[in-house]
Formats: C-alpha cells, sequence, structure tokens
C-alpha cells in the first residue's frame, strides 16, 4: 500500500518513521461520511465536490456500502453522515439507513432537500433516522436559485417544514459568501421562522467549485465584521435556550488555520461514492497519493495501515514553521489540501498562516475583494448540466 517514494519532496524513509510514529496511537474513526453519490440535481456555485465530476462517477453498490458501514462500526465509528452530491438519489438509502441503525450509528442525511416527500420521510423514521440537516443557499428566492441556478427556494421551504412536522431535530445550512453575507439577518430570521435547533452559518471553504470561483464568492472584511454583530446581536436575544448559531470566520481572514478536520485521520473518515478512502473529503486531489479503496481492503487496514492515512498523522512529516513552532499540536500545521492548493505542496504550512512563506498570496486575494466593484465582474462557474442532474423531482407531499 505504501506509497510514500511517489511523494514530491520527500523520502520514503521520512514517512517510514511517520507512520512508526502514529503506530499504537491510532484513535478511532468516530465521524464516518458516506459520500453516497456526487450526483445532485442543484449546480451549487460553491460545491465541495470534484470539479472533474465525469470521472468520478462510479458508485459502490449496495452490500458493499453495507459491509463498509459494519466494519468502520466494529472500529468504532459512532456518528454518521448520509451525504453527497445528494444522497437522496441512491434508491439504497432507506435501506442503508435500517442497517446504520441496527448496527446503533447517531445517523444524519445531509441533504438539500430536493427528492424529500413525506412518505420518505415517514419511512426514513421508522427506519431509525435520527437527524436531517438541510441546506439552502440563502433566505431569499432570487439568490437561493441563482446561485444553485435551479427553481428551489419554494421546494426547500415546503421540505423544511415537513422535516420539523415529522419530528426530526433539523440542522439548516447556508453556505456564507459575498453574494449572501448580507442577507445574515433575513438568514437568521428564516431558521427560526421553520423552528430549527442549529443553524449552521457555513463561510466558504474554498475548495472545489468555490476554489474556482472564489473571485466572485470571498467577502468584505465589512461584510464580514457586519455579519458577526447581527449573529452575536441574535445569541444575546436567543440566550443559551434558543436555537443555536455557528458562525466561524473564514480561513482566509484568520492569521491563523484551524485544526482541520481534529488532524489528519484522527477521527474522520470519508468514503467517496467508488469507495475511495479519504482523511478528508477534499484529499482526493493531492498528487502522489493513491488512497485505498473499501472494494479492496478492509476499513481496519485503511485507517489503521494506509500510506494515505499514516502519512500526515503525527508531526514528523512537518516542515518549518510548523515542526518548531509552539502550535503544531494546536492546529496540525492546518489543512493539507489548502497547502497544496494555494502553494503546490500539501507539506506546506496551511498558508492562511501568518508565519507561511505563502501567506502573501491569500492576502492578496483577499485584498482584491476589498475593491467596490470591480469594473468586469468576475466569472462564476455553474456545476453545470454536464456535471451534474437536471432537476426533475416530484414536490414535497408526492408519494
Ligand atoms: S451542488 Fe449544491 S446541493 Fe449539490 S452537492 Fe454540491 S453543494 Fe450540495
Ligand atoms: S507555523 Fe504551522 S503549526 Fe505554527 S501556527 Fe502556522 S500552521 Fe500552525
Amino acid at each position: 500500500m505504501s506509497n510514500a517514494s511517489a511523494n514530491p519532496g520527500s523520502a520514503a524513509d521520512f514517512f517510514a518513521k511517520a507512520q512508526l510514529a502514529a503506530r499504537g496511537t491510532t484513535s478511532p474513526p468516530l465521524w464516518l461520511l458516506a459520500e453516497l453519490t456526487y450526483r445532485c440535481p442543484l449546480h451549487c456555485v460553491f460545491c465541495y465536490n470534484p470539479v472533474n465530476y465525469k470521472s468520478n462517477t462510479n458508485e459502490l453498490d449496495t452490500a458493499t456500502w453495507k459491509r463498509v458501514l459494519t466494519e468502520a462500526r466494529q472500529l468504532g465509528a459512532a456518528q454518521l453522515g448520509f451525504s453527497g452530491g445528494e444522497p437522496l438519489l441512491r434508491e439504497d438509502l432507506d435501506e442503508l439507513i435500517g442497517h446504520a441503525h441496527q448496527l446503533g450509528y447517531y445517523t444524519n442525511l445531509i441533504t438539500s432537500g430536493i427528492g424529500l416527500t413525506e412518505a420518505r420521510l415517514e419511512n426514513f423514521k421508522r427506519l431509525g433516522l435520527d437527524h436531517i440537516q438541510v441546506s439552502f443557499q440563502d433566505a431569499t428566492q432570487a439568490v437561493n436559485d441563482a446561485l444553485s441556478d435551479t427553481k428551489t427556494f419554494e421546494k426547500k421551504l415546503r421540505i423544511a417544514k415537513a422535516v420539523k412536522a415529522h419530528g426530526y431535530p433539523m440542522v439548516l445550512n447556508v453556505v456564507l459568501h459575498k453574494l449572501n453575507l448580507d442577507h445574515i439577518e433575513n438568514i437568521i430570521e428564516l431558521a427560526l421562522g421553520l423552528g430549527v435547533e442549529y443553524l449552521e452559518l457555513a463561510n466558504t471553504q474554498y475548495y472545489g467549485w468555490a476554489f474556482q470561483n472564489k473571485a466572485a464568492l470571498i467577502p468584505t472584511r465589512e461584510q464580514l465584521e457586519k455579519a458577526e454583530q447581527v449573529v452575536a446581536q441574535y445569541r444575546e436575544k436567543l440566550g443559551p435556550s434558543g436555537m443555536k448559531l455557528l458562525f466561524v470566520v473564514p480561513d482566509y481572514f484568520e492569521g491563523r488555520p484551524k485544526p482541520c478536520m481534529a488532524g489528519w485521520g484522527k477521527v474522520f473518515l470519508s468514503i467517496s461514492p467508488d469507495g475511495t478512502a479519504l482523511p478528508c473529503q477534499a484529499a482526493r486531489q493531492l498528487p502522489g497519493f493513491e488512497f485505498p479503496n473499501v472494494q479492496t481492503h478492509t476499513i481496519a487496514d485503511i485507517w489503521q495501515k494506509s500510506d494515505g492515512f499514516n502519512r500526515y498523522r503525527g508531526d514528523a512529516w512537518m516542515k518549518e514553521p510548523c515542526r518548531t513552532c509552539e502550535h503544531k499540536e494546536k492546529d496540525f500545521g492546518g489543512c493539507r489540501c489548502q497547502a497544496f492548493l494555494v502553494t503546490g505542496d500539501a507539506s506546506n504550512a496551511d498558508p492562511v498562516c501568518d508565519k507561511s512563506p505563502h501567506h502573501d498570496t491569500v492576502i492578496q486575494w483577499v485584498n482584491a475583494a476589498q475593491q467596490p466593484t470591480p469594473e468586469e465582474k468576475p466569472v462564476i462557474w455553474y456545476r453545470n448540466d454536464q456535471n451534474s442532474l437536471k432537476l426533475s423531482v416530484p414536490p414535497v407531499g408526492a408519494t
């Protein structure tokens, strides 16, 4: 399995040492993300799925997914997210939910809502689904529909109400960026009106389609500051027993990176539609890796022995400035995928860190976003019809 020598700029014995350091200290993959399909009826401009979707259309069969869920549970996984693309497009979703429930997972369906019906909600409930996360692109029909290149706002509203009516705890997820940050108050009011328990205001992370579209999506500092103020006011107003609001300042505006995935290969295991196992959804793009596939490897071997999962465990792989940095055990040097996307080398310090020699690149992008209205508006790339599905789904209520 080892592919250590294929990593540019790194020696095989270096990785052998890193793997050795990680051995014996590997904690279980507590959080399993099952990306059932990359197919989706929406075409979001910030979609985190691969931009070369057409090369990633293979999907695991039901029996293999069930084996994956079983093996990961035996290894200690406790929380399971069914995600995508749009997981509702998998015809075996009911069977997988039922299997996961029997195994004792806490299960979460992460969905755009498009494709949910009253009948499916009822069935998921009967099968033991614990939780549903519905995404909106904005609180206004115009922006929601423009960002997803579909007419879905009204459907989403009906679906979100139906989810609550069926008694599910619900997270509302809204990805934030320059084009909707000014609507933060409307977004919070929308969530309150729907009675959701938890509003995730997820500032855009620049991977996949969002990285392509960063010139159009990176907000101004003023927008962010105002939005933070509004969130703080609502938190105070709602109090500790009210709706929970999560708002995290985007990486690009911070001087220090976040502890990405709580550390590489520490608690998070993502399985792609074709069975490729990844320590993070965006890791597929990293060159010099041969991530293992569940069709040829057990989950235990993938998690404990594969080069892909061991390569950035511990800190033996770190270069300066991380190697001797006092923060390395808190942030693990930041995000490997961001390091690769911005600097071309995944073993560099995350460039959002102001100690990184590449930090200026991020600063330039952020500064460019502060300009008033550019004469030429940035081109926006949609996850388009070729790369996605045309929208043809029954309205909620249809059976
Ligand atoms: S297109 Fe939108 S709804 Fe579909 S997977 Fe991407 S981000 Fe999610
Ligand atoms: S130098 Fe590395 S470990 Fe230190 S704060 Fe920056 S990214 Fe984190």
